[in-house]
């Protein structure tokens, strides 16, 4: 395993320890080499970081605050507070990302912009940010997604975005990436692919969770004006893992336990080993033979059957911890931060809160400071929540 430090920079390769790297076809491999170049460049550069930060506090709306929970501290025996990420624009974390790589977009000379998505979040984030900056927008959906996020289609057409049903495979998420994959290979000269989690081929995994470590720089400052030190523990959920990376960020180098929360029918550490998908050697939902596995969850956002590899070496590593839950609850966890703070959370957040309550007095001691990253809203989850609380079909 190569000595790399916690969150610190992957290996010249993009290995993070024994995950990371770039399995991607030779044809992939300028346009790769592109973006970390241009990346590395920006990055280091005053004016293009001035110019993000800006970007974040007149159109996302940061810093989001940091906002104490006492009605629930008091019941569950914590000192609790949140990261409010539900109140940056569109609703979640993912728009961070979403303008670094817009603005780089622009940076490299590239004139349009393509995405994955699953439920249809990151894909309203992406054709918001090339919206904002005159970009054209082609974003890759599994057929089966397009019919159940309608209204997330509709979304990103009024953004000005086109939206392509996949066909191939199980017509999902997965499917997605494969396709936003194979249709970059044909028009990198003017295209740039923004991926939306910390996932693929070096350097996305990295790139994005520096786009997202935002969320963790600022927390730990406003913890800190707000009395509260460093938190004991900070727990985000766990999809691919761009949310947990980000506030992770601001941590790493303290004593906060990281947690990172799966849902229990997607847990890449729980129950993956390691294989090769999308570019990137990490923990997967795969067969004896390497069939990558669909992954089931209630929440949209968590049904990725990988996870990102920095948090595959952060798992081996010892130095953030997985743990898993299940849907019910999540159900539980989703109307308790509700009726006892006025915070309606994403389903995939609730995750996050619902380990949080399931460990006070076991895992987690009472007493405990603990940050909870809440990183989206659940204005796109009422629906769906009522139908499984009403008993409806
Ligand atoms: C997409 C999404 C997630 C999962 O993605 P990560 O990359 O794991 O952060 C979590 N919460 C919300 C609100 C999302 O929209």
């Amino acid at each position: 395993m190569s000595n790399i430090g916690v969150m610190g920079d992957p290996d010249e390769r993009g290995h993070f320890g024994d995950f990371g790297g770039r399995f991607v076809p030779e044809a992939l491999m300028p346009a790769c080499l592109e973006l970390e170049e241009a990346f590395r460049d920006a990055w280091a550069d005053p004016s293009f970081i001035n110019e993000y930060r800006t970007t974040l506090s007149q159109f996302v709306g940061r810093p989001t605050p940091v906002t104490p929970l006492p009605r629930l501290s008091e019941k569950l025996g914590l000192r609790l507070y949140a990261k409010r990420e539900d109140l940056a624009h569109t609703g979640s974390h993912k728009i961070n990302n979403v303008v670094g790589q817009t603005l780089l977009t622009r940076r490299m000379g590239k004139t349009r912009i393509i995405a994955e998505t699953g439920a249809g979040q990151h894909g309203v984030a992406t054709a918001t940010g090339a919206a904002r900056l005159g970009l054209a927008c082609t974003v890759f959906m599994g057929e089966v997604d397009t019919v159940r996020q309608e209204l997330n289609v509709f979304r990103m057409e009024l953004l000005g975005a086109r939206v392509v049903p996949v066909t191939s495979g199980s017509r999902t998420l997965k499917d997605a990436v494969n396709e936003a994959m194979r249709e970059w290979v044909t028009c990198v000269a003017d295209t740039h692919y923004c991926i939306g989690s910390v996932m693929g081929p070096h350097p996305f995994p990295w790139m994005v969770r520096e786009f997202q470590s935002i969320i963790g720089i600022e927390a730990a400052a406003q913890l800190e004006e707000l009395g509260a030190g460093t938190p004991d523990l900070v727990v985000a959920c766990v999809g691919g893992g761009s949310n947990a990376a980000g506030i992770f960020a601001g941590f790493a180098n303290s004593d906060a336990r990281l947690i990172g929360v799966e849902a229990a029918g997607g847990a890449a550490v729980a129950s993956g080993s390691p294989g090769v998908l999308h570019g990137m050697r990490s923990l997967l939902l795969q067969d004896e033979f390497g069939q990558i596995e669909e992954a089931h969850s209630m929440s949209a956002g968590l049904d990725y059957p990988g996870i990102g590899p920095e948090h595959a070496y952060l798992a081996d590593s010892g130095r953030a911890e997985y743990f898993a839950v299940g849907d019910e609850e999540v159900l539980d966890a989703f109307s308790l931060l509700s009726e006892s703070e006025g915070i309606i959370p994403a389903l995939e957040t609730a995750h996050a809160l619902a380990w949080i309550t399931r460990e006070v007095g076991a895992l987690i001691p009472r007493g405990a400071t603990v940050l909870l990253n809440l990183s989206g809203r659940g204005d796109k989850d009422v629906a769906q929540v009522r139908q499984l609380l009403k008993g409806e079909s």
